[in-house]
C-alpha cells in the first residue's frame, strides 16, 4: 500500500465547497416545475441525489453486476468485494467498531422491525416497559405496538414542551426499574428538534436498558459516532443521505447482534440446512436473508463519500445560517405560526398560516415551484399533542440556499394574496 493512499486526506479530498458549486452535482435542480426555478425543500421526505452516486450506480450495472457472496466467477468476486467494502464505508461514517455490526435493511422502517420482531420479541415480556417520546415518526411507534399485543409490553412516551424540546423531567420520571427499552428519534422530522440524546442515553443505561436511536434525520445533518452516543442500535435510511431507496442502515452492537434470532429465513443468512435443523450465519449476515440491494449499497456508499467530501463542518454551518434567516423570514409574515422553536435544532420548518389549510399552501407553492411536504409527516400523536391537524413543512439539504428561501417567503407571499389572508 502507497503512502498515500493511508494519509485520510488523501482519502477524502475537499471537493470546491460552494453552494453554487455543489448544486452542479445535482442535475434536478437545473430543471423547472410549473415553468418555475425548482426550490427543493423537502430533504427531509428524501434528498435529491448527486451524479456522484447516481454515477455510481449506473458504472456498478453497466460494468460489474453479478449477484454477490455465491459466485466463484471474478464478476461475482469483485461485486462482492464492493457490497462488503459498502458495509464498510458505513461503518466508518458511524464510526462502528467493525462492519460486522452493520446490517443492511431496506429503509429505517425495516430496520426499527428487525429489532422488534428479532430484539424485542425475543427480550419483552408483560409488564415490561417501551419508552418512547411524543415525536416519533410512526416507524418508532407502530412495530412497538405490534410487540406489545404479542407480548403484553406497555408503551410510555417521553412528554415535550410547547417549543418542541423533549420534557426531560419526565424522561426521568418514567425511566426506572422496568423500563426494557428506550427508542428515540435523534432528529424529529416533524419540527426539527435535537434530541438530548447523551442524556438519554446516560437514564437509560442507568436502569440497564437497551437503547434504539432513529437516526433518519441526523446522519445527513452532523456526524455521527456511535462508539462516543453508546447506542445498542442506531438506525438510518439511505434515501435522505442523498443516496439511494431501497437501503437502509441498522447498527447493532456485536454482542447485540448476535443473540439475537434471525427475523427472516431464506438464502445467504444460513451455514448449513437439512430438512432437521438449520444454523445460521453470524450477524450480519443472518440478518440479511436473499439477494440484498447490490447496487443501492453501493450508490450509498458513494453518497457518504459525497457527504464525507463536503465535510459536516461545511454543511453544519452552511444549514444553520439558511435556517436561521428562513426563521427569522418566516417569522416576520403576518399570521405566520412556526411549530418547533426548541434552541436544538436542525433543518425543519413546519409551520401553518391563519385562515389556509396546510395543503393549500403546499399546493399554491409547488404552483411557484417550491416543494414542500404538507401533512401529518407520519407522526399523528406529535400533532395530537399540538392540537394541529397539519403543517406545511420546509426542509433544508446541503444543496439548499438564499435564493430558495427567497422564492419560499415569496410562495408564502403568494399563498395570502390568493387565498385572500
Ligand atoms: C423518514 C423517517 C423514517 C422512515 O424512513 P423510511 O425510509 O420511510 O423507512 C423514520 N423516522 C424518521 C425520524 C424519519 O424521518
Amino acid at each position: 500500500m502507497s503512502l498515500a493512499s493511508i494519509d485520510p486526506r488523501a482519502r477524502t479530498p475537499r471537493l470546491n465547497r460552494t453552494v453554487e458549486r455543489i448544486r452542479q452535482d445535482f442535475p434536478i435542480l437545473a430543471r423547472t416545475v410549473h415553468g418555475k426555478r425548482l426550490a427543493y425543500l423537502d430533504t427531509a421526505a428524501s434528498a435529491q441525489k448527486p451524479e456522484q452516486v447516481i454515477e455510481a450506480m449506473s458504472r456498478f450495472q453497466r460494468e460489474e453486476y453479478a449477484n454477490i457472496h455465491r459466485g466463484v466467477y471474478a464478476l461475482s468476486q469483485a461485486a462482492t468485494d464492493r457490497f462488503e467494502a459498502a458495509r464498510g464505508r458505513v461503518a466508518r461514517f458511524l464510526n462502528a467498531s467493525s462492519a460486522d455490526e452493520i446490517v443492511f435493511t431496506r429503509n429505517t422502517t425495516e430496520a426499527i422491525n428487525v429489532v422488534a420482531q428479532s430484539w424485542a420479541r425475543k427480550n419483552l415480556k408483560a409488564g415490561d416497559e417501551i419508552v418512547l417520546t411524543e415525536l416519533e415518526h410512526h416507524a418508532n411507534i407502530v412495530p412497538w405496538q405490534m410487540i406489545r399485543a404479542e407480548t403484553g409490553a406497555v408503551i410510555k412516551p417521553i412528554r415535550i414542551h410547547d417549543d418542541g424540546s423533549l420534557d426531560l423531567d419526565h424522561a426521568r420520571s418514567l425511566i426506572g426499574p422496568r423500563t426494557k427499552l428506550v427508542a428515540f428519534a435523534h432528529v424529529s422530522n416533524a419540527l426539527g428538534t435535537v434530541l438530548p440524546v447523551r442524556e438519554l442515553v446516560r437514564l437509560a443505561r442507568a436502569v440497564d436498558a437497551t437503547v434504539l436511536i432513529d437516526g433518519s434525520q441526523a446522519v445527513q445533518h452532523m456526524a455521527v459516532d456511535v462508539q462516543a452516543l453508546d447506542p445498542d442500535f442506531y438506525v438510518f435510511t439511505g434515501h435522505k443521505l442523498y443516496g439511494p431507496t431501497g437501503i437502509g442502515v441498522l447498527y447493532g452492537k456485536g454482542a447485540v447482534l448476535n443473540a439475537m434470532p434471525p427475523y427472516q429465513g431464506g438464502g445467504d443468512m444460513i451455514e448449513r440446512v437439512t430438512f432437521e435443523r438449520t444454523t445460521f450465519k453470524p450477524a450480519p449476515h443472518r440478518f440479511e436473508a436473499g439477494t440484498p440491494a447490490i447496487t443501492e449499497a453501493i450508490g450509498l456508499a458513494a453518497a457518504i463519500d459525497y457527504v464525507e467530501q463536503i465535510g459536516f463542518d461545511w454543511i453544519g454551518p452552511h444549514e444553520e445560517e439558511l435556517l436561521t434567516e428562513a426563521t427569522q423570514a418566516l417569522l416576520a409574515i403576518d399570521g405566520l405560526k412556526l411549530w418547533g422553536t426548541s434552541a436544538q435544532k436542525a433543518s425543519v420548518l413546519s409551520f401553518t398560516l391563519d385562515g389556509a389549510h396546510a395543503h393549500d399552501v403546499a399546493t399554491i407553492l409547488d404552483q411557484q415551484g417550491v416543494a414542500v411536504r404538507a401533512g401529518h409527516h407520519c407522526a399523528h400523536p406529535l400533532m395530537d399533542r399540538l392540537g394541529v391537524a397539519a403543517t406545511s413543512r420546509a426542509s433544508i439539504g446541503l444543496y439548499n440556499d438564499r435564493a430558495d428561501i427567497d422564492q419560499l417567503v415569496a410562495g408564502i407571499t403568494a399563498v395570502k394574496r390568493i387565498l385572500k389572508l
